[in-house]
């Protein structure tokens, strides 16, 4: 192709994804999150998600933490086998939820001493939930937030340590201003980068961002992007964690529940153009909630124009 033919399509009314195709690689970075999975089948679909995802050379990859001894097991597990059997750089979350300090602080030493150097710092919930605007209830021995679990992983060992933010505020919080109040006191615990709920309102997400700003927050707020393809669970998620679902999405996803292909084809689409828009707004980094299926994110990080940099 000619310069002149390459900078027409760069230049092209076709949008993010033709000048996607233009751009220098590793302008963006992107991370990914995975859950532990709970079956032998749903093991190997993570680990073949893991492996597809693995050669695009994601800043780390983060695995959840539920509530109770199997679920932690597996969750110990999946970052075990991320070092031993992968290049990829694990981040463990780790909650505060169903254990004393001191059982938290375990954890988090057995993972520095296995290799693990960054932790997502949650305050997380209880199993079965406290229901919207609930009021959860630590431990008598535990840590009562984020706040106190971040000051201890950081007393522990050297972390690099990520907390959670949201740009449509915290189902028990008052006010985003007592939002970013409390993120300040996490960064001052030893914080070094935020990670948001997943969210579709994209001018909420830039106010949020404005607001920690114009409070002196500097540390990065990473976007946490979701591809939806199963709007009914979406609604149940968004319902619990009180992130807001468009009336667009809505409409978008209106009559498709017996459409699973269009819905995926949907999902990329709109996790795309979000992305594109957040880069546009001055965003380099996203997070991508996977739930571990690779092939829509792999997709998306095309888009954005993150391609293979190692060979598995
Ligand atoms: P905190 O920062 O402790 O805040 C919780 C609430 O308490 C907020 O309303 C806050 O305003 C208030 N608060 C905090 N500190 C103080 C203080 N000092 N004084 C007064 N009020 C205070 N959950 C899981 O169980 N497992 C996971 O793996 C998991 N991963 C997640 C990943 C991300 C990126 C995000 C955004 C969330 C994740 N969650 C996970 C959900 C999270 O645990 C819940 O949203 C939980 O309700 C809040 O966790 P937090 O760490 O933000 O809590």
């Amino acid at each position: 192709m000619s310069l002149a033919a390459a900078r027409a399509l760069l230049l092209s009314p076709l949008g993010p994804v033709a000048r996607a195709g233009g751009r220098e690689h590793g302008e963006v970075k992107v991370s990914f999150e995975f859950f532990p999975p709970k079956t032998d089948e749903a093991e190997a679909n993570l680990w073949n998600s893991i492996r597809r995802l693995e050669p695009l050379g994601p800043s780390f990859v983060s695995v959840t933490y539920g509530a109770g001894g199997s679920t932690r097991e597996r969750t110990h597990r999946t970052v075990r086998r991320i070092l031993d059997e992968t290049c990829l750089q694990p981040a463990a979350h780790l909650t505060c939820v169903e254990a004393s300090r001191g059982e938290v602080d375990d954890v988090a030493r057995a993972y520095w001493d296995a290799g693990v150097r960054h932790i997502v710092s949650l305050r997380g919930d209880p199993p079965g939930g406290t229901g919207v605007g609930g009021v959860y209830v630590p431990p008598a021995d535990g840590y009562a937030n984020a706040t106190e679990l971040t000051a201890a992983l950081a007393r522990i060992a050297p972390f690099e340590i990520s907390v959670g933010v949201y740009p449509e505020k915290h189902p028990e919080s008052p006010s985003i201003d007592h939002d970013l109040d409390v993120l300040k006191a996490k960064i001052d615990a030893g914080a070094t980068r935020a990670i948001s709920q997943f969210f579709f309102d994209i001018d909420a997400f830039l106010r949020f961002v404005d607001r920690a700003r114009a409070a002196g927050i500097t540390i990065p707020i990473v976007p946490g992007v979701m591809p939806v393809t199963n709007f009914k669970g979406l609604c149940r998620m968004s319902e619990s964690c009180q992130a807001s679902v468009p009336a667009w999405l809505a409409n978008l996803f209106d009559g498709l529940d017996d459409d699973p292909d269009t819905r995926r084809l949907l999902a990329s689409s709109v996790a795309a153009e979000m992305c594109a828009r957040l880069e546009e707004e001055g965003f380099s980094e996203f997070h991508f909630y996977t739930l571990n299926r690779a092939d829509l994110v792999y997709a998306i990080c095309r888009v954005l124009g993150v391609r293979e940099k190692v060979h598995a």
